[in-house]
């Protein structure tokens, strides 16, 4: 029966595996599957039922919808100890070698597949020509040599990559397997294990549908976080963010309501980036060879080169730590030698001196390619500011913050790793006493990227402790899961999920802002004015508000101290007795209200890890001005906490961290 407004109808199922997301993650999860699963079935005869499910459309959803015109983790002929070795110099020193070092030795080969898809990947050829595509050129796994705009990153004509990767995930999962349009509210516990996952409730976006689904395995990769601070662009900009708005800290909050343990959410992405068309610029700094200057047109990572010492070894390496450059450029900005600028004319002027005028012209149009394949907005800004990048340099600016794991970022959950790098175990941790009882001890308890809830797993932006994954990582990471899940069902045959609530209750508590709404309309005579409900909209704005105002959001110059981190703390706390107030006029406001649901957990998330970490682990992404320091001693080391759905209480602790790769190479 089809169902209506404030009556939904209620679909429910029972599957073996579930897939919540259809970004770059649950794509690799979904490529990967069928093949494991397929062969689990030739020799058991079981026939895993599998199911993949997105809130908007594959083709073009998550962070890479608009494209990229790079993949940023190749590691091609180098050592993954290497890549290793970056990603920790990269994230101040707290991450997991063995999840960076597994996803090393994995990674190339997504790659390889995104080619034999059909991305075009740039290629030089023996004569040290460029090639912007691959065209005549042998494929990257028969030797092809790609053109490298970084150390890790290759360059490629990738406006419609997510097309291609999705593509292949739909072809290899099949579309009977596959809804879109479906937004993931919540997972759900075992009624007899609240330590193993047994289901998720979601609803639909398009119709009055809400669904239920039982499930032995889940694999959460609904991305990061954006939006739980105020933007820097609001009113006549608002909705343009660097971070895709549509990834709303699902991942976060779904794993935390339902036990598992996250790790790393103190930290925290402040990208600079092209300033109101937060257009990229890797390009420009790695294959342009630009420069980032001061008003006064002086370099400021040369200008205040000293700062870096204060930070040995994250700011001494050849490549200092991502925090750190926004560190120095911050220092101008507070001083008042903005704006910063991308010296986007010297660069093209310096190209000049040795390529041709066809060569440059050519370059020239790489330049708005870049921009055209991934963030179109910018190319908006300069054609409407008479941006020519050879005339006039364009402002860079750091953003709001924004939380995620797979980029330059490592918030998320903790996960078991691989077995084979010599990870601590259980036996060798000497922080036990401060772990939670029930939690595993070690880095691998059975299963790879299975968070501590049984059957869950995550992975791309939801896997804390590595980052710098990126679009291949993410991909990799999910086709990692896909194997290790059809193992834990096959293993756990016998078992029967039982949900911890009714389907009764799941679906009146999904559509409650709806209730809400249609009970109190007709109070008043404004519809969004009443005192019965607020709309998802207006709280967002005070989320936002509060996270700008106190928890070093860009309002402060990315700075907080523990005082006003209690404030945060009681504001959110009371935001989160309105957030059951929330309205729902329609589906959109449905999913607007739920969206921001989860930006609130995962804000609270973040708040409390920062006021845990008393030290200032990321200068340039956020200081605690009360501990401004880094200290090696004490907080080099992992923060972690669990959430209780029944009590609302955080619990945050150490876990002790271990170097597995020689890091003094
Ligand atoms: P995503 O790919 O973002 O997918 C998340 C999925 O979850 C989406 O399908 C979304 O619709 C779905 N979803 C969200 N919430 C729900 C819910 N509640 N219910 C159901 N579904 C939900 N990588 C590179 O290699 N090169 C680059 O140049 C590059 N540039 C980047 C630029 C930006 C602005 C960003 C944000 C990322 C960039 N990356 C780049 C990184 C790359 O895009 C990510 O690492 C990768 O997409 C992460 O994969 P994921 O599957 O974790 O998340």
């Amino acid at each position: 029966m089809a169902g209506e407004f404030g009556n939904p109808e209620v679909v429910q199922e029972e599957v073996d595996i579930l897939l919540i997301g259809g970004g770059m993650a649950c794509c690799g999860a979904a490529y990967e599957v069928m093949r494991w699963a397929d062969a689990a079935k030739a020799e058991t005869g079981i026939d895993l039922k599998i199911k993949l499910v997105d809130k908007a459309a594959m083709d073009r959803s998550g962070a890479v919808a608009q494209g990229l015109s790079a993949i940023n983790t190749y590691i091609g002929e180098q050592d993954p100890a290497d890549y290793a070795r970056m990603v920790s110099n990269d994230l101040m020193g707290i991450t997991r070698d063995d999840l960076a070092y597994d996803l090393g030795r994995h990674v190339d080969e997504s790659v390889h597949l995104f080619e034999e898809w059909g991305l075009p990947i740039w290629k030089t050829d023996e004569n040290g020509e460029r090639h912007d595509g691959s065209k005549g050129m042998p494929a990257l796994k028969d030797g092809g040599k790609p053109v490298r705009s970084g150390k890790w990153q290759i360059m490629i004509n990738g406006e419609s990559y997510k097309w291609i990767v999705a593509e292949a995930a739909k072809k290899a999962l099949g579309m009977d397997r596959i809804e879109e349009r479906i937004f993931i509210v919540k997972l759900v516990n075992d009624k007899n294990d609240p330590s193993r996952i047994a289901g998720a409730v979601g609803f639909s976006t398009r119709e009055h549908k809400v669904v239920v689904y039982k499930a032995k395995a889940i694999l959460l990769a609904a991305g990061g976080c954006v939006n739980l601070f105020r933007p820097r662009s609001v009113g006549e900009g608002q909705g343009r963010a660097w971070y895709p708005v549509w990834n709303a800290g699902s991942t976060y909050a779904m794993a935390a309501e339902a036990g598992a343990e996250l790790t790393m959410m103190e930290n925290r992405f402040v990208p600079a980036r092209f300033k109101d068309g937060y257009g990229p610029v890797g390009a420009w700094f790695l294959l342009f060879k630009a420069k980032a200057v001061n008003a006064d047109g002086e370099v400021y990572m040369d200008r205040n080169k000293e700062m870096l010492n204060d930070y040995p070894p994250y700011g001494l390496a050849a490549v200092p730590a991502s925090c750190l450059r926004n560190h120095l450029m911050l220092k101008e900005m507070k001083e008042g030698r903005g704006p910063i600028y991308m010296d986007t004319v010297a660069a093209l002027a310096k190209l000049r001196e040795t390529l041709s005028p066809r060569e440059v012209k050519h370059l020239e149009a790489e330049a708005w390619e870049d921009f055209l394949d991934m963030c179109i907005g910018q190319c908006g800004v300069w054609v409407g500011e008479n941006i020519e990048p050879e005339k006039k340099n364009s402002e860079l600016m750091p953003t709001e913050p924004y939380l995620l794991g797979s980029h330059s970022g490592c918030c998320g959950i903790w996960v078991s790793g691989p077995e084979d790098l010599g990870a601590p175990t259980n036996e060798d941790h000497d922080d036990a006493a401060k772990i939670p009882g029930h939690l595993p001890k070690g880095w691998n308890w059975g299963y790879r990227s299975m968070t501590t809830v049984k059957g869950l797993f995550t992975a791309g932006d939801g896997v804390g402790a590595s980052g710098h994954k990126f679009s291949s990582g993410s991909h990799a990471e999910g086709r990692m899961c896909a194997k290790a899940m059809v193992k834990y069902c096959i293993d756990n045959k016998d078992w029967k999920p039982e949900l911890d609530t009714s389907p009764e209750q799941l679906v009146a508590d999904i559509y409650q802002p709806v209730k809400t709404f249609l009970e109190f309309k007709d109070y008043t005579t404004a519809i969004d004015i009443n005192p019965h409900y607020i709309t998802p909209k207006m709280l967002q704005f005070r989320l936002q508000k509060i996270m700008d105002e106190y928890v070093a959001g860009v309002a402060t110059y990315y700075t907080t101290n523990a005082h006003m981190l209690k404030v945060a703390e009681e504001k959110l706390e009371l935001l989160k007795e309105d957030a059951l107030k929330m309205r729902a006029k329609d589906l959109h406001e449905l999913l607007r209200a739920w969206e921001n649901y989860h930006r609130l957990m995962t804000a609270e998330a973040h708040m409390k890890h920062i006021q845990f970490r008393e030290e200032s682990r990321y200068p340039g992404f956020y200081y605690r001005m009360d501990k401004n320091f880094v200290d090696e001693k004490n907080w080099k080391c992992f923060v972690n906490s669990i959430y209780d759905k029944e009590t609302k209480q955080w619990t945050v602790f150490k876990r002790k961290h271990v170097d597995l790769v020689d890091k003094s190479k």
